[in-house]
């Protein structure tokens, strides 16, 4: 690979960019995770990880990808042959399927369009009708990265409510967590899954467990196998600041002042910071003339949009033209969406100039290969950013 200059502008819907910040704590000296100085990072990290879920409950951390999680959220809480009822929101949405179904629990998956978010409706007509009660959790992903839509886990907690049901809420927050409001406690979720390479703007290598009373009552009688990702061994382990085997003591340095950053800024404009690098986004796709593939606004992702191409164009080739042109990553179509939608993230560490920077690139790169699109998306992004300004309050929370 020849050297390529200039800044890498890494916009795939995570990994996301890491603040200099965050790199230079982990690059710290390694400690003894069995000393001291560890049990006073474990027990800052462990309370301040809480105030990111927005919950008083325990949120266990673990050294692994998110996909690690999504494991542990579920043999922590169910057994063998237990019904799970999930909702095909996209790609995610479909690995976690799979995973469930590996791991010998039996989920029904309700049908969707990957254009549009969970029906709440339809997890309640399905609900009701399980007389027998053997739907033990519904498991939704918040905003499914593949497509770019953000479902409403407040409106799903009220679907399992009207209709009666005991089941758990589990809800993978994998790319949303600290980019779009989500409350853990306020939503009545039981197992919330998270991951450090998205919002929290860490390298990958963290995942997360938010843990209701209800998910740790259930996790009692649970009775799939579990060891590594064992709730109960962790969260003794936790109660003073440390973990039953070794953590990634590195990057809890890094998250450490990950969250710190989060909150000077102050979530609710970090929130507010996605929703215009959205807004931005998506004015631009329009005028382009492109689809955006999240076809309901209401529910369209503050933290990535998926862009759909003209029949007859490639959408890997036009990623690839920028790659090489613009030294710019932006995220590749998953499963049937491949090469027929590229994904623009938006979520992390960023500002107006790299929505903008971003969106030059795309359109370099659509001129380059000829795809014939409206120009000055770009100078539309550019208006919407100046006229709607950023900073909601100066006061960290
Ligand atoms: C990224 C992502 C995952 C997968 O996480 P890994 O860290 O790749 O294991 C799962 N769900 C969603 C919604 C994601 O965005």
């Amino acid at each position: 690979m020849r050297y390529q200059p200039g800044r890498h502008f890494l916009q795939i819907p995570g990994p996301t960019n890491t603040p200099l910040a965050v790199l230079a704590a982990i690059a710290k000296p390694t400690i003894d995770h069995r000393g001291p100085e560890f049990g006073k990072l474990g027990r800052e990290v462990l309370a301040g990880i809480k105030t990111i879920f927005k919950t008083k409950n325990p949120v266990v951390i673990y050294p692994a990808s998110g996909t690690g999680a999504w494991e542990a959220a579920l043999v922590n809480t169910l057994s063998a042959g237990d019904h799970v009822l999930m909702f095909e929101t996209g790609w995610f949405a479909t690995l976690w399927n799979k995973m469930a179904t590996r791991l010998g629990i039996q989920p029904e998956f309700i049908d969707g369009d990957w254009r549009s978010g969970v029906n709440a409706d339809a997890i309640e007509a399905r609900l009701r009708e399980d007389k027998a009660r053997e739907i033990k959790a519904v498991a939704v992903v918040h905003n499914e990265t593949s497509t770019g839509v953000a479902s409403n886990i407040a409106a799903v907690r009220r679907a399992i409510d009207k209709a009666g049901h005991p089941a758990l809420l589990l809800v993978d927050t994998i790319s949303s967590l600290a980019s779009i409001d989500y409350r853990h406690d306020e939503w009545g979720v039981d197992v919330t899954v998270g991951g450090s390479q998205k919002g929290l703007m860490l390298p990958p290598g963290l995942s997360f467990n938010a843990v209701s009373d209800k998910a740790l009552a259930a996790s009692k009688k649970a009775k799939l196998p579990r060891s590594f990702w064992a709730w109960d061994e962790m969260i003794a382990a936790n109660e003073t600041g440390y973990f039953p085997y070794t953590p990634a003591s590195n990057m809890l340095q890094g998250l450490k002042v990950a969250i710190e950053m989060l909150h000077e800024e102050g979530l609710d404009n970090v929130f507010h910071r996605h929703d215009r690098a959205a807004e931005a986004t998506r004015r631009a796709v329009r005028h382009w003339g492109f689809e955006i593939q999240c076809r309901n606004p209401a529910e369209c992702s503050s933290s990535i949009t998926a862009v759909r191409l003209p029949e007859g164009h490639s959408a890997d080739k036009l990623r690839a033209e920028i790659l090489e042109r613009c030294n710019m990553s932006l995220g590749n179509g998953l499963g049937p969406l491949a090469d027929k939608v590229f994904r623009i993230g938006h979520l992390g560490d960023f500002h107006d100039l790299m929505v903008t920077g971003t969106l030059s690139g795309v359109e370099i790169g659509l001129k380059a290969r000829g795809i014939p699109h409206r120009s000055g998306g770009v100078d539309a992004a550019v208006s919407y950013l100046a006229g709607n300004t950023g900073a909601l309050a100066d006061a960290a929370e």
